[in-house]
């Protein structure tokens, strides 16, 4: 049974403090926030999904990182996460959830198959969902093992953290979408 000593309370952003009162700026507080409570989307196709059951159970319990939320439903996810062979034929649908979830949203590409392909080199299958949708974070293995996956999360955590609540508008982004045709 956890006690109260193993609670990590996350430190507070960097500002300026004194007797009764502390400061910082709203990026670092945003971030905080955001990156303690992801509300991912499992577009989970085949064996990698089943490492992310793993990680979402008891042993695992990906909940430790206040990303427990999962979501079925794109407007309500902010972390794409793509855990599985990906065909062709499916690309477009995965692309539509993409275009779906509302920003700011991240994407994380689990395993090899939704990396690059994986094992299946073949006509029928998406060599890497980089090639219909931006990718934030790759997490390598076949399959990951859970470790993996939440050190995935642990990344994308300190990318949203760290990521100013600009981002989003600056010219640098539109370029990338635009790269993907997405307007
Ligand atoms: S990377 Fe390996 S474990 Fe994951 S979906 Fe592909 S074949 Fe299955």
């Amino acid at each position: 049974m956890n006690t109260k000593e193993d609670i990590l309370i996350k430190p507070k952003p960097s500002g300026l403090e004194g007797p009764g009162f502390f400061a910082t700026s709203i990026d670092k507080a945003v971030g905080l926030a955001r990156a303690n409570s992801l509300w991912p989307l499992p577009f989970a196709t085949s064996c990698c999904g089943i490492e992310f059951m793993a990680t979402m159970g008891s042993h695992y319990d990906l909940g430790r990182f206040g990303a427990e939320r999962l979501s079925f439903s794109p407007r309500q996810a902010d972390l794409l996460m793509v855990m599985g062979t990906i065909a062709k034929k499916m690309g477009p649908i995965l692309r539509q959830v993409y275009e779906q979830m509302a920003e700011p949203k991240w994407v994380l590409s689990v395993g090899a198959c939704a990396s690059s392909g994986g094992i299946f080199d073949s006509y029928s299958v998406l060599q890497g969902i980089d090639r219909i949708i931006p990718v934030d974070v790759y997490v390598p293995g076949c399959p990951p093992r859970p470790e993996q996956i939440i050190d995935g999360i642990l990344k994308i955590q300190q990318l949203v953290e760290s990521e100013s609540i600009r981002r989003r508008d600056t010219p640098e982004y539109k370029a990338l979408l635009s790269k993907y045709g997405i307007e």
